[in-house]
């Protein structure tokens, strides 16, 4: 068992200058780790030596902070791209520079001005999430598209995004083809072809079924309609060990496994697709954590230790029952003592811990919690009046740089400021 679910170098980095970050910063704060997500880039890419043009486009949803999509695509540019699901992740892609076959767009439920923003500024992949949308995209169609493919009964989901038969996304099994033929007759001459059925899993074998999967459609596509693919997309979703009992993706053979698959498939096609891949939560999950301070304890039916974040910086524990690892600064040698940890929102679920063994927690005590790095910050709300924390980032060299301000409650009153506007009919 390791230690903590925090990588050992980011914790050697950071730990032994927290006190003074909180000083100056004061909590809470997330703060992630560029060295962590640089490495995080570099892994994946390594993963898959063999697939040339691989790419890895980081699904924004994940961590939507411009310096860290900076970080991301400057790790390698040409192998690192961006998936966005809505005109504001689009913006911040293009703002830091991604160019068009840098940015999937993988909406649902698309509306006309989604796919307006998509199209213009040179456009991007386009993904599309249903054959009915095909009709929908504004001007000449692309040149090339892609889209979302959703097997049906003929895979299991996970807990995250559900049972593929009830999930919402993706086209179904008996449109598929058809939806290539409707887009070449539409006009389109390159496609590729995308999935994305389960998050943080960490099982190499699941992944490596959904690429089976992909190249059986690809194998119809290029039989029955002459259509070769330039790329495969097999998702995001590599998951990562929250727990310390939790083993890591087993990227090696990830690697080996799938390059297999492609290879049997080109053997038989006659050509290769290029594969891409979109995490988020690998990239950046580890290498973020949310650093709070206790300001209470309540002795009550339970032992409370209160902390100054709340579910409005870190929502996976009510949504998803979520275990994220939590370590006290400074405790070493303390005895422990079961507590709930919790935040002040008026929601029973808003705790970060729930009778957890934890070394004995004091009033001032600064508590780190571990994974915060993806679908943390990004997933907060303003419910209850309840503000989301600053954001920092670890540099390379070390030193803390503030990479989004601490919202106020100026910011919450903000869309009451408007012009008076009554109609009456
Ligand atoms: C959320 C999402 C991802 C990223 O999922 P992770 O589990 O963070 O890797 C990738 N693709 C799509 C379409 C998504 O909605």
């Amino acid at each position: 068992m390791k230690a903590m679910p925090m990588p050992k170098k980011f914790a050697k980095r950071f730990l032994p200058q927290l006190s003074e970050i909180v000083a100056h910063f004061g909590t809470p704060f997330h703060i992630y780790d560029e060295v962590g997500i640089r490495s995080a880039c570099l892994s994946l890419i390594g993963t898959f030596p063999f697939c040339p043009g691989f790419r890895e486009f980081f699904a924004v949803k994940a961590c939507p902070n411009p310096r860290i999509m900076e970080i991301i695509l400057s790790t390698t540019q040409e192998l690192l791209g961006f998936d966005c699901s809505s005109i504001p992740e689009l913006q911040l892609a293009r703002q830091i520079g991604a160019r068009p076959e840098q940015i999937m767009f993988t909406s649902n439920n698309t509306s006309h001005e989604e796919f307006v923003e998509a199209m213009a500024y040179g456009g991007c992949i386009l993904n599309l999430d249903d054959i009915t949308l095909i009709d929908k995209v504004p001007g000449n169609f692309p040149d090339l598209i892609c889209f979302r493919y959703n097997p049906g009964d003929r895979r299991t989901g996970n807990m995250i995004i559900g049972n593929p038969l009830e999930a919402k996304y993706g086209v179904k099994h008996e449109q598929i083809l058809v939806a290539y033929e409707k887009a070449r007759r539409k006009g389109a001459t390159r496609f590729g072809l995308h999935t994305m059925l389960a998050s943080n899993e960490r099982n190499v074998h699941y992944h490596v079924a959904t690429v089976k999967m992909l190249l059986k459609i690809a194998e119809a596509l290029h039989r029955d309609l002459d259509i070769d693919l330039e790329f495969i997309n097999m998702g995001g979703g590599l998951g990562i060990p929250y727990h310390p009992r939790d083993a890591s993706v087993d990227l090696f053979t990830l690697g080996q496994k799938v390059t297999q698959e492609i290879i049997r498939f080109t053997e038989y096609a006659g050509y290769i697709p290029k594969l891409y891949m979109e995490n988020g939560r690998y990239v950046t999950g580890p290498h973020g954590v949310l650093v709070t301070k206790c300001i209470n304890q309540k002795h009550g039916y339970r032992e409370y230790r209160g902390v100054d974040a709340c579910m409005s910086a870190l929502m996976r524990p009510a949504i998803y029952n979520a275990y994220h690892h939590i370590t006290v600064h400074g405790s070493r040698g303390r005895r422990s003592a079961v507590v709930d940890v919790v935040g002040s929102l008026c929601e029973n679920n808003d705790k970060f811990a729930i009778q957890r063994k934890l070394p004995v927690i004091r009033e001032g005590d600064i508590l780190l919690i571990h994974d915060a790095g993806a679908h943390g910050y990004a997933m907060g709300f303003n419910y209850n009046g309840r503000v989301r924390p600053q954001e920092l980032l670890l540099r390379e060299d070390g030193s803390v740089e503030l990479i989004r301000r601490a919202e106020t409650a100026e910011d919450l009153f903000r869309t009451l400021q408007f012009e008076p506007n009554i109609l009456s009919v």
